[in-house]
């Protein structure tokens, strides 16, 4: 299993470590069109996803990589990946990846709780809760019939999943727990 994480901008290193960490063959840090190839499953990592979307454009990877989405490769987008991966974003006419049916509200939860972490349970994960960090993080406002609703914070919705397309509000690679990189990496097997 060869996955990579989109390497623009953001939370980067993190990602690949857990990547290895649960198990991936190979975690490859993605710059180019030319890294694309070969990929069992990408992901979109948190930062910022206006400059994200605008470096994807620069770089000629936006339709690329809508393209494998569409062609079924897993994705896993997390915070600013989630909204990298909507199809609808709140007040904003214009969206990046445009490939889950999710409506994305983004930094939505307010400006002095800019950052904080809260446990959760996650839909589909044994054992302990989830330790989940949310920096300046968007929620889901509105999901499309074939999303499944995997985690509510105050009855907002921060995780979810559309088939082979995930994700979360918050940061999963900044906690040291691996079991939603294990999740996505459960998905792409089932792709396979
Ligand atoms: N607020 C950012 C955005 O709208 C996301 C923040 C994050 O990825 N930590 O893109």
């Amino acid at each position: 299993m060869r996955i990579g994480v989109l390497a623009l901008q953001g939370a980067i290193s993190e990602h690949l470590a857990s990547l290895q960490r649960a198990g991936a063959d190979e975690a490859v840090p993605v710059k180019r069109k030319d890294d694309l190839q070969g990929l069992d499953g990408l992901i979109l990592p948190g930062g910022e996803s206006t400059t994200i979307g605008k470096l994807m454009n620069q770089y000629d990877l936006l339709d690329p990589i809508r393209e494998m989405a569409q062609a079924g490769v897993p994705m896993f987008g997390t915070c600013a990946g989630l909204i990298l991966l909507a199809n609808r974003i709140d007040g904003q006419d214009w969206v990046h990846l445009g490939v889950m049916d999710i409506f994305a509200n983004r930094n939505s939860f307010g400006r002095q709780r800019e950052s904080f972490e809260t446990d959760i349970t996650i839909s589909g994960l044994e054992g302990k809760a989830f330790r989940a960090v949310f920096i300046r993080a968007p929620h889901i406002i509105e999901t499309g019939k074939d999303v499944e609703v995997l985690a509510v914070v105050n009855e907002r919705i921060v995780a979810a999943r559309q088939g082979h397309l995930l994700a979360t509000a918050f940061h999963p690679e900044l906690t040291g727990d691996i079991r939603l990189h294990q999740y996505f990496l459960d998905l792409v097997k089932n792709a396979q």
